[in-house]
């Protein structure tokens, strides 16, 4: 086959930019320096208005789930009651934390590939009989590809009890969502770095409001590399409890400086656009998408083509075309494909995708694709301002 660029369409890893590599790349300097701590204010404010909150952003060293479990000991302690909102791989990546340290847990289930349900939520949450310390979710459940509607939920348990810490893992969509953790009542909302966020893997994320800062350092939880309070407070001077990912930390900068300049209103647009051109390409296609329109995430979309096509388009995308996509996780693994468009990705990279799929259909379908999708593209991306 003749020479292709590689197109990274899966939900993380996705591509860097060349800026922000430029950045990783800068020659190493100390954390101890006031040039660091001025690269580490910078990047914990400039990350604050796209974590929707005041609060300067607390870099953790580890990939999303150590912001997970960060999130986790720093909001429970041994005897607490929590619930855990489980749709798909990641929420039950959130209940194995809480069964390592031995939460009393509470599980709300909900059927692979569907968003939560309020009035199924409140029905299970009203026939708890304990004091529920924390409510943890995905805001995106990344192996499914919904999103749930966060904003009900933290206004519903907050209507019941004040008290309560709503956890959020938007690990795969912030930086692609119009977020508000006030709004929201969002407590804590931890991210990845290798998501929508365009950024190296190696990084957690965790965001709070001054609100939730007050709760979280009471917290009397056993830690030590993961107290959250500790990170905090050596934020507020400029630094961090233990030596930092510098080179990851310096390379924020660069993503920073690409979301100033297209304004992170038209980053979230842009994620939307990418969603919305191409649900309409593969509805063009033929090829059955797993979630309803109103629930699918704008940071990567789940398709459900029939069991003799599946393996053929995800391995012909990459030998053929050098695209490459994501298969499913848990029971999902060989019955749905899922195309990631978080972080670096722009609407017309969806076009690549979309043409191949033409031709590969084309091909085994004995009928021609050629143009249909990437018309039904076209159709809904020139109506966008
Ligand atoms: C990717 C992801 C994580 C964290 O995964 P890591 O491999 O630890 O970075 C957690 N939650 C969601 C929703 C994710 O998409």
């Amino acid at each position: 086959m003749y020479l292709n660029q590689p197109v990274l369409l899966s939900p993380g890893p996705t591509p860097i930019p060349d800026i922000v590599n430029h950045y990783l790349t800068l020659p190493m300097i100390g954390h101890r320096t006031e040039s660091f701590q001025k690269i580490l204010h910078d990047v914990s404010k400039g990350l604050a208005p796209i974590f929707g909150t005041d609060q300067p952003v607390v870099i953790l060293a580890g990939s999303g789930t150590s912001a997970l479990e960060t999130a986790m000991v720093n909001t429970v302690d041994k005897d607490d009651h929590i619930v855990v909102i489980v749709s798909g791989a990641f929420g039950n990546r959130f209940k194995k934390i809480a069964e390592a340290y031995h939460y009393h847990l509470h599980v709300f289930e909900i059927e692979w590939g569907k968003a939560l349900d309020m009035t199924a939520f409140m029905s299970f949450y009203n026939q708890l009989t304990q004091p529920i310390k924390a409510v943890f979710t995905q805001l995106c459940e990344t192996s499914t590809t919904v999103i749930h509607p966060i904003e009900q939920i933290g206004h519903y348990i907050k209507s019941i009890d004040d008290n309560v810490l709503f956890v959020v893992d938007g690990v795969s969509i912030i930086g692609a969502y119009d977020m508000d953790m006030s709004r929201d009542k969002v407590d804590i909302l931890v991210a990845g770095s290798q998501k929508a966020l365009m950024l190296p893997a190696g990084m957690g994320f965790v965001a709070y409001t001054a609100e939730s800062r007050k709760k979280i350092a009471s917290s009397k939880s056993d830690k030590f590399y993961f107290n959250l309070s500790l990170y905090i407070d050596k934020l507020f001077d400029d630094t961090t409890p233990f030596t930092p990912p510098i080179g990851l930390i310096q390379s924020i900068r660069g993503m920073l400086e690409i979301v100033e300049s297209e304004g992170f209103e038209n980053t979230v647009k842009r994620h939307y656009a990418c969603r919305d051109g191409l649900r309409s390409a593969l509805k063009a296609l033929d090829i059955p998408l797993f979630v309803d329109d109103k629930d699918a995430s704008p940071t990567v979309t789940a398709i459900v083509p029939i069991q003799t096509e599946i393996n053929i388009i995800k391995s012909r995308l990459l030998s053929d075309f050098n695209i490459t996509i994501a298969g499913g996780q848990a029971h999902l693994k060989g019955k749905i494909l899922r195309i990631g468009h978080m972080g670096y990705v722009t609407p017309f990279d969806m076009l690549k995708v979309i043409s191949a799929l033409e031709i590969i259909l084309s091909d085994i379908r004995g009928k021609s694709y050629l143009g249909k999708g990437l018309t039904a593209f076209q159709e809904v991306i020139s109506c966008i301002k």
